[in-house]
């Protein structure tokens, strides 16, 4: 039998990617709500690293499983690096994405397209209960568009525009985006890691 590894999120975007970008590992992926916990860790670290460390690790003691958690965001270079490791929350807590995406084009409506440049980040942290813990990251750059554009994935990928391909992270098909995808970039590393967890 294969041992478990959790995914620790409540995001079920993320969730779905995360679970694409890691089969055929050589672990049995479970979800929080497989196993009755809810992914409820205190995200009140600085950087992606703390939070994303802090996720995995709490998990990892609440459940005796080893565990990986995954804390990423969007940095916005005319808005001073916002909303970064504060992206689920901008806006408030009790908006959907669409609202969220609506008020960063708001707050970006005197910037030129060619200024709006973007990075997604994510940190992919690992922990075993016993409190050992990896991590490794990718990054992903492009533009905040002009107007949301797809309804692919989730979050920000309607606003989130590659002008090589001539399209938003919501037009590209999840395969495509997981190849290029700052969370695609942290999965590959991830894999190479877990292997040392076996
Ligand atoms: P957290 O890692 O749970 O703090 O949430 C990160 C937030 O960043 C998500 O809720 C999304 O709003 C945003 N985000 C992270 N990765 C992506 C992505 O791949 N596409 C779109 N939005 C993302």
């Amino acid at each position: 039998m294969q041992a478990k590894l959790l995914i620790a999120t409540g995001n079920p975007g993320k969730l779905r990617e995360l679970c694409t970008l890691l089969s055929g590992i050589p672990f049995e992926i479970v979800s929080p709500s497989e196993v009755g916990v809810l992914s409820d860790a205190n995200e009140d670290g600085n950087t992606y690293e703390e939070n994303a460390i802090i996720k995995a690790r709490t998990m990892a003691f609440k459940t005796k499983l080893l565990t990986l958690a995954d804390d990423s965001g969007l940095e916005v270079d005319a808005l001073g690096g916002e909303p970064g490791i504060k992206s689920a929350r901008f806006g408030g807590r009790g908006i959907s994405d669409s609202e969220r995406n609506a008020l960063l084009l708001e707050r970006l409506k005197d910037t030129p397209l060619t200024d709006r440049t973007a990075k997604f980040k994510c940190v992919i942290a690992i922990a075993e209960p016993g409190g050992r813990v990896e991590i490794c990251s990718g990054e992903c750059a492009g533009l905040i568009a002009a107007e949301p554009a797809g309804n692919k994935n989730f979050g920000y990928d309607p606003v989130f525009y590659f002008p090589q391909l001539g399209k938003t992270m919501a037009e590209l098909s999840s395969d495509i985006k997981n190849r290029i995808s700052h969370r695609g970039q942290a999965a590959a590393k991830a894999r190479v890691l877990l292997e040392s967890f076996r």
